[in-house]
């Protein structure tokens, strides 16, 4: 049956993210593999969406979104992110920032151009761009700063590019770029006349070092595309809303596509979103904290077992090596600790082009209710400690 089945799609199957994530579900484990965030989101923003609910706020939006939502990107743009937006014309609300993607990818690129991705890699990002037949061109990161070589980023630059995508904080690596990097690729994106893509999901969630939008730069500003949205931020991946903010010719394309596969995001929890953008900067800080406070939980308890984390700047997830001979490849790894602990991971592998890369790391996701991580950490440190000291 498999020529019923588009060419586009026959390579398709479940990623490592969602499977390790189904198996722990099964076994009622703690999960540590998809980023799923189950904290308690801020009541200020259930209540919004609730009465948002009981208003009946409950037929289609505007295709980009409702405005008062537009408009709370726009300031939130402005104030966190130094990007001055219209709502009216340059942002777009979409379902989620996977949807933001898709849709941007849609807009932007035709089957054989390339992009250029740095590795470790989101694997979403390379699916979506791969399901509409463009190619990616990787640039490796490597740990522990996940710095890139210049040479081989310029070289990953053709006649044939037509985005660089930025992720920063990265998943899985917890990269943060620095201003001299962004700006670098802001030379080379208008080198080569590329858009550039920036998911700025974990935005609020850094370390010691600056988020930095590449889109507040006068010279990259014409050509650069920022996504995000509330998941990570206020704590409800499930709701789907994501954003897209960049010039007006490529939102137009956005809110049209986004109409066509999905006619607009969920209209209550549009409220719920608006309501968490007027919440102080106490918010924000204190997520922050928690968030620095399970890290070093998660890396204390990697240290113990014999682990070697890569401490991340960003993000909510820490790859993490545990060396040779310990277990067979980085599937095996996540397998087996899921078996003898009910604490599920990601094997390394599935974040890099080449999958050898990853077969000694493992991804863990922190981003859990204290209780649930230390109780994670209880028993991940009941696993034998390595033969390898680090
Ligand atoms: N972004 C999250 C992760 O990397 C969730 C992704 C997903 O469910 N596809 O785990």
């Amino acid at each position: 049956m498999a020529h019923r089945i588009a060419d586009r799609a026959q390579g398709l199957r479940q990623s490592d993210i969602r499977r390790f994530s189904a198996i722990c579900a099964a076994m009622k484990g703690i999960n540590l593999s998809q980023g799923v965030c189950d904290q308690p989101a801020p009541d200020a923003v259930k209540q919004a969406a609730k009465d948002a609910i009981d208003a009946d706020h409950a037929v289609y939006t505007n295709l980009r979104g409702i405005i008062e939502l537009r408009q709370a990107i726009a300031r939130k743009m402005k104030a966190f992110n130094g990007i001055v937006a219209d709502p009216e014309r340059e942002i777009a609300v979409n379902v989620g920032t996977a949807g933001s993607f898709a849709c941007v990818c849609l807009a932007t690129l035709n089957p054989g151009d390339e992009v250029v991705v740095f590795a470790p890699f989101y694997s979403y990002h390379v699916g979506m761009i791969r399901l509409i037949g463009a190619e990616v061109r990787f640039v490796n990161t490597h740990p522990p700063a996940w710095q890139y070589a210049d040479a081989e980023l310029a070289a990953a630059f053709t006649d044939r590019t037509r985005m660089i995508l930025v992720n920063t904080p990265a998943n899985p690596s917890g990269k943060v770029f620095a201003e001299t990097e962004l700006k670098r690729i802001a030379e080379l994106a208008d080198k080569h006349d590329a858009w550039i893509v920036t998911d700025e999901i974990y935005e609020y969630i850094t370390h010691d070092k600056p988020h930095i939008s590449v889109g507040r730069f006068p010279e990259a500003a014409p050509r650069t595309i920022t996504i995000s949205g509330g998941s990570k931020t206020y704590a409800v991946t499930g709701w789907r809303i994501g954003y897209t903010v960049g010039p007006e010719e490529v939102i137009d394309k956005v809110a049209c596509i986004n109409d066509l596969l999905y006619i607009c995001a969920p209209a209550p929890l549009q409220h719920g979103i608006a309501a968490g953008l007027a919440l102080p900067d106490s918010y924000y800080d204190e997520m922050r904290e928690d968030y620095r406070t399970k890290r070093d939980l998660m890396a204390d308890t990697l240290r113990q077992i014999g682990f070697h984390p890569y401490v991340p700047d960003g993000s909510y997830y820490m790859l993490a090596d545990f060396g040779e001979g310990r277990y067979r490849d980085a599937t095996h790894a996540a397998e087996s600790i899921l078996e003898t602990t009910g604490v599920a991971t990601v094997p390394g592998s599935a974040f890099y082009p080449n999958p050898a890369d990853g077969e000694t790391q493992l991804r863990f996701c922190y981003a859990k209710k204290m209780p649930e991580l230390q109780e994670a950490c209880r028993r991940l440190r009941k696993l034998p400690s390595g033969s390898k000291t680090w």
